[in-house]
């Protein structure tokens, strides 16, 4: 099954994805993985999005539908994929149908902003191998220390309170207009997702036993 996952930073998005990629074997396509490895990396990509991303603001289309495309034409994603992260403008969301990627369903979750706000700046990364803990919900043995490598954890430019707000109003202006462009195709499964996770994931399931391929 070809899935988005859509809502505001902090919804819940990749948690989800990595859940429903664990229990059915399709990829987890999270296009913000994507962009941190090609910074980590240094490549010419990771260069060009860096500033938008460290400001809260999205890269440029023509940048992300670039990697997005290359990525899900590989031989995995064709049982199905999870979109996390992608598309964020109608401009993405028509590259899609330009190519003739289907899309079997969009789970929305919803959430309201002062939980998103609560939740990303109580998140914290591994600068080794990246594993993310959230301090309230997820956190490690040892406080501010990875549970895997030892290395002192640090909080993203892009999980700073101000930045996140900026991420909001961004997401706003820019990405919620995809929730009309997908009910009006009939693709909307709206999942509440400001509960615990094991509750969201209960709605996010529901919603794809609905869904037929
Ligand atoms: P998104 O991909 O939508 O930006 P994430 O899945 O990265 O969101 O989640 C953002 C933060 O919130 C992470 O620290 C994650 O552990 C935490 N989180 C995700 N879902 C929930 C939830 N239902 N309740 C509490 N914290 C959550
Ligand atoms: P995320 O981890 O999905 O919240 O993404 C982190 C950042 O990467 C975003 O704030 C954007 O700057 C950038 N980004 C990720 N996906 C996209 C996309 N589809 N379009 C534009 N920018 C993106």
């Amino acid at each position: 099954m070809n899935i988005i996952l859509l809502g505001p930073p902090g919804a819940g998005k990749g948690t989800i994805a990595a859940r429903i990629s664990k229990e059915h074997g399709w990829p987890h396509l999270s296009t913000g993985d994507m962009l941190r490895e090609a910074v980590r990396d240094g490549t010419e990509s990771g260069a060009k999005a860096k500033s938008y991303m460290d400001e809260g603001k999205l890269v440029p289309d023509e940048l992300i539908i670039t990697i997005l495309l290359e990525r899900v034409a590989h031989d995995d994603c064709e049982e199905g994929f999870l979109l996390d992260g992608f598309p964020r403008t109608i401009a993405q969301a028509d590259a899609l149908v330009e190519q003739g990627i289907r899309i079997d369903t969009v789970l929305n979750l919803i959430v309201d902003h002062d939980t998103v706000v609560r939740r990303i700046s109580t998140r914290w990364t591994c600068p080794t191998c990246q594993r993310v803990y959230n301090s309230i919900t997820l956190p490690p043995t040892q406080e501010g220390i990875c549970d895997d490598d030892g290395e002192a954890l640090y909080q993203r430019e892009d999980q700073k309170e101000d930045v996140v707000r900026q991420r909001l109003v961004t997401y706003g202006e820019q990405t919620e207009p995809l929730i009309s462009y997908y009910r009006k195709k009939g693709l909307i499964k709206d999942v509440e997702a400001g509960g615990e996770v094991d509750s969201v994931m209960s709605s996010a399931k529901a919603a794809l036993n609905n869904t037929s391929e």
